[in-house]
């Protein structure tokens, strides 16, 4: 069960206390992804999370709830698990967690209220992509429209998130138009940070054999680069949004704070894309 799974979570959330809350993913068909493909779905049960937080160090000040999408356990066990923690670590000031946009439709803004009152305080969300074609042609389980009312929702409840999306997903001679949809569906919400992905295609996953069968061509490196530029160059937060592409998998390594450092990121991938 979990005890043997792989451990996913964010880079920052390296040295944050990792509470094990699901296994496997609740969804598991998005075709690019090959994570969880051999896992069973299943909840941690609560004696195992308590006996965690009982040996937790007391002074612990962030949770990250590891699970493909721990908030598919439903609002009544979110708050249960929330208060636990509350009530073994209580110097935790936030509870991060990954969530979806089709688990996040299943709950209320007054319950996403609630939870953001007993601790929830940091969503790492895959949005991917802001186009309705390509988020099909990925399998993903909501659209975009689906993806700024849920977006809105937390906005409302006032848990902060951060965006994941992925550069090079709609294929070869697609990312110029990929990225200004994805800049659009984001300037309708205010998200804390924008993490870029680079598209890579994982052993095991559908994507795999869809470009075997020449149904998806992968873009070069300079198209990828261009896709960057042109989400930063659309980009414009209502208020000051990190554009982050430190992840591991990104061909270029750029953090700074939209709108003022734009131009300073711009200029970086301008620079690459003139040496390749
Ligand atoms: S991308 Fe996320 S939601 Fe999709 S299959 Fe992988 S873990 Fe599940």
């Amino acid at each position: 069960m979990y005890r043997n799974d792989t451990v996913y979570y964010p880079q920052d959330e390296m040295t944050t206390f990792l509470l094990p809350v699901t296994s496997g993913c609740s969804y598991n068909k998005c075709v690019f992804c090959s994570m969880y493909k051999d896992d069973k779905y299943g909840e941690v049960p609560f004696s195992d999370i308590e006996m965690q937080l009982v040996n937790g160090y007391t002074y612990t000040e962030k949770v990250f709830l590891t699970g493909a999408d721990p908030i598919s356990i439903g609002f009544d066990k979110m708050k249960r698990l929330l208060d636990m923690i509350h009530q073994h670590l209580p110097y935790c000031a936030c509870v991060a967690s990954y969530a979806s946009i089709k688990n996040i439709s299943k709950y209320s803004v007054e319950e996403l209220s609630i939870l953001h009152d007993a601790g929830l305080r940091l969503l790492y969300i895959g949005f991917e992509t802001g186009r309705d074609d390509i988020l099909k042609l990925m399998n993903k389980s909501h659209t975009v429209n689906e993806a700024v009312k849920q977006a809105k929702k937390l906005n409302e409840s006032k848990i902060p998130f951060d965006s994941i999306i992925m550069y090079g997903i709609a294929g070869e001679g697609e990312s110029v138009d990929n990225a200004v949809a994805t800049s659009k569906m984001i300037n309708q919400f205010m998200t804390n940070r924008v993490i870029t992905m680079n598209l890579t295609v994982s052993h095991g996953a559908e994507l795999e054999n869809m470009i075997k069968r020449g149904d998806f061509i992968s873009p070069n490196r300079t198209e990828r680069l261009v896709e960057i530029r042109t989400l930063l160059e659309n980009l414009e937060p209502k208020q000051p949004m990190i554009f982050d592409t430190t992840h591991p998998t990104n061909i270029i390594k750029i953090k700074g704070t939209l709108p003022q450092d734009k131009k300073r990121l711009i200029d970086k991938v301008t620079n690459l894309i003139k040496v390749l």
